[in-house]
């Protein structure tokens, strides 16, 4: 098979590194080239991923309950197609940005590479607050934003899901827009246009507590790599959303202690480090109340925020918003390992500082891909006509993901780097070969 030969005209990786500091999209940037410098990638490889191939940016009116009518923006960035349809969550959040949707393509890039999907990377949402929306609003918004993308998503072309701010609701609201709007004759064809559905509307089973079961099997992977096991396991969870909550429970399942939990209401926990909360009760008050504060149990106080990041536990396991653990949070953290539940939870200094600390990292594409590896199983139902028992669905996401811890695994012995260069350079190699065999167009 001939390779594609490097074209010498290209800068070096570095040079592609956006160099703004505070940007999110330069830190993934970074890392893709520190792993393509470890593999010894061709150069075009680090060109090609260094900017996504679409940027798309809608504005849209919506009609607000009270007859207003409000201009929101909304964002699809699509990475890279090269193994696949694009594939991505979609965010409502009222901080987006640009450059946070081009990171969190880029790391749908690799996460669906390094699980061997054949998907490509894509993200997207709006730049908005649902919290502060109506039932009503949430749906008009959600609708007009669907017909805003248009022909920009597709069953095969572009396939969101949900994120932060989005749930299956959503998702069912998005897939009816653009079956209303798309093909007359081949309407029910078309419902895996996004994944992350109710099971009613053509959902897979297990796609909600997707990302934390992929986080779950990903440690009882990898926990005796350091000495460590899922019964009696200490852990503390950052966030107590999708992510946090449903990790919380399973690893609890498992024999796991949850000793500590905080969100953006507060943190809870026990404070001396004896005992444990139980997860289900705090999801249960979470859902209630709106944020972990005020959860009462025995043995269990409000935390600050200084206590809950130093309180000694086994694993620790972000699972908020991006770059929440910086320098000073990394300094204070008393743990074996980092679990990444959320994307890019550390900033560049605390990653650096967990690496000297000899503080493990399990890097993000492959702890939180779950989501998206279910999200695949859902299209393949959705494309195939059929609907699997939830046994299935775990049976099938434990084999791949876990396969894809193992390659991480020896990637990191192989290249002797840190798991987070070694999950990018097991995505790279993936790509890297398509590319090479593809070649490219034309
Ligand atoms: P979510 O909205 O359900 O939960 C977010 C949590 O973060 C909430 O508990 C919120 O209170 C907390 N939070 C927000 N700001 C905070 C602050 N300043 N301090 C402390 N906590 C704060 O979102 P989610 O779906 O659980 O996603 C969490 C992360 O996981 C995101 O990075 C997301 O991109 C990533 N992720 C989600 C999925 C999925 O399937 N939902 C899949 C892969 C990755």
């Amino acid at each position: 098979m001939p390779a594609v030969s490097a074209p010498s005209v290209l800068p070096p990786a570095e040079a592609l590194e956006p160099q703004d500091p505070n940007s999110l999209f330069a830190m993934a940037v970074a890392s893709v080239n520190r792993a393509c410098r470890t593999l010894q990638a061709p150069e075009f490889i680090a060109a090609i991923l260094s900017q996504p191939k679409n940027e798309l940016i809608v504005n849209f009116p919506v009609r607000m309950d009270d007859g207003h009518y409000k201009i929101l923006k909304g964002y699809r960035i699509q990475h890279n197609n090269i193994l696949g349809p694009y594939k991505g969550g979609v965010r409502f959040h009222p901080d987006l940005s640009l450059d946070d949707v081009k990171a969190l393509s880029l790391w749908m890039t690799m996460k669906c590479a390094l699980m061997r999907l054949p998907f490509g990377g894509a993200k997207g949402g709006v730049k908005v607050d649902p919290r502060a929306l109506s039932a009503d609003e949430l749906m008009r918004m959600t609708r007009r934003f669907t017909a805003a993308l248009g022909s920009n998503i597709g069953p095969d072309y572009d396939i969101p899901a949900p994120d932060v701010g989005t749930n299956a609701q959503v998702m069912d609201w998005m897939m009816d827009t653009y079956l209303n709007t798309h093909g007359e004759h081949s309407r029910q064809g078309l419902a895996h246009v996004v994944t992350g559905k109710s099971v009613q509307c053509g959902g897979s089973e297990g796609r909600e507590k997707a990302t934390g079961q992929g986080i779950c099997y990903v440690l009882l992977e990898l926990l005796p790599e350091f000495g460590l096991q899922a019964a009696g396991l200490r852990f503390s969870v950052l966030g107590f959303g999708n992510v946090g909550s449903n990790t919380a429970r399973l690893l609890q399942a498992e024999g796991g202690v949850l000793c500590a939990a905080m969100d953006a209401t507060g943190a809870v926990g026990a404070a001396d480090g004896s005992g444990g909360m139980d997860a289900a009760q705090l999801a249960a008050h979470v859902a209630r109340t709106g944020g972990v504060k005020n959860f009462s149990g025995a043995g269990v106080e409000s935390l600050s925020v200084e206590q809950f990041y130093e309180l000694n536990v086994d694993v620790f396991i972000p699972a908020a918003l991006e770059r929440m653990v910086d320098g000073a949070v990394a300094q204070r953290l008393s743990c074996r390992v980092v679990a990444e539940g959320g994307n890019g939870p550390l900033t560049p200094e605390a990653a650096e500082l967990l690496l000297r600390r000899r503080i493990a990292v399990l890097p993000a594409i492959l702890c939180n891909a779950g989501g998206v590896t279910v999200s695949y199983l859902e299209w393949v139902q959705n494309k195939t006509g059929v609907h699997w028992e939830l046994e299935r669905v775990d049976r099938e996401l434990k084999k791949t993901i876990t396969l894809a811890a193992r390659r991480v695994r020896l990637a990191a012995h192989q290249y002797e780097v840190d798991l987070q260069t070694a999950a990018y350079c097991v995505a790279i190699e993936h790509i890297t070969a398509c590319y090479q065999n593809r070649g490219i167009f034309p």
